[in-house]
């Protein structure tokens, strides 16, 4: 049985994840990670015994090892076919007199550490499920990392300046998107960063164009549709190639 991962399960574009997964790949383990499950995550794997919520606040890096302990207990020797660094945070628009160093820190070790150091603790499980699916094509089907980016974090489209916290912990995600690509290219693991576009959620807010359900099913149609060519890019919901 294949296994996906998703951290910051509990609302927005994570619980959607969860819950897009849970009608179009039943056949799928679902491991939807949170620090507090809400009453929505809940019921959604009460309904599907596919769905196993761990909790994870992904600052506690001393937990990662019991985490991926707890995630090896639950897929045996099958490995984990794709993880989705999903959990963020942002700080509002930020203009350089006002931005303050704690907002920084948090955003690069919420945006930035924790996708990177959770992804090496899980490594040696995408490593197996990579050689157990060696007959399948590199994918999101066999072995992948997807980073949750935003084209905020682009440089290249960067017109408008200001926020310092978000911009730089998601620029620095890109980065490390494209560094895991190439050492991970050998294995035969994808990695790429996803911009879901400007959708409603908490952190979007009321006035995004998108909704959740929408976001979520681009999310899945473009990276379904990923090969190894596509390795290292930074793509838009909708499969939209971003500059970096
Ligand atoms: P929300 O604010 O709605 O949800 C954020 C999620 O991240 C929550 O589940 C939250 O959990 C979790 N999270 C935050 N900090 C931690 C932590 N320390 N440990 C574990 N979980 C944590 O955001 P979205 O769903 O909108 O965003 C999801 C991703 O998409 C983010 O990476 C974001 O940067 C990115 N994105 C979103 C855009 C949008 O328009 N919505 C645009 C571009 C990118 P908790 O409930 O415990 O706080």
């Amino acid at each position: 049985m294949k296994t996906v991962l998703i951290t910051g399960a509990n609302r927005g574009l994570g619980l959607g994840m969860v819950k897009y997964l849970t009608h179009c790949k039943k056949s799928q383990r679902i491991i939807a990670t949170c620090r507090n499950e809400s009453e929505e995550l809940k019921q959604l794997s009460e309904k599907n015994h596919n769905v196993t919520i761990l909790h994870l606040d992904v600052t506690n890096f001393s937990g990662y090892d019991n985490l991926t302990a707890q995630i090896k207990n639950i897929v045996g020797d099958q490995g984990l076919n794709l993880l989705i660094n999903n959990a963020g945070i942002t700080t509002k628009f930020t203009k350089l007199g006002l931005v303050k160093t704690e907002q920084l820190m948090d955003n690069l070790t919420v945006n930035t550490v924790a996708p990177i150091m959770l992804t090496k603790s899980l490594l040696p499980l995408l490593k197996r499920a990579a050689e157990l699916y060696s007959g399948e094509a590199v994918g999101v089907e066999r072995a992948a990392v997807i980073n949750m980016s935003s084209v905020l974090g682009s440089i290249a489209q960067n017109d408008q300046g200001g926020f310092y916290p978000y911009r730089c912990s998601k620029a620095a995600l890109n980065a490390a998107t494209k560094s895991m690509s190439i050492d991970l290219k050998k294995e035969s693991i994808l990695v790429a960063c996803m911009h879901p576009g400007w959708v409603k959620t908490d952190m979007g807010g009321k006035n995004a164009p998108l909704d959740v359900d929408s976001s979520v099913a681009g999310i899945f149609n473009t990276i379904e549709n990923l090969g190894e060519a596509d390795s290292g890019k930074f793509l838009q919901y909708d499969g939209t190639e971003i500059p970096w």
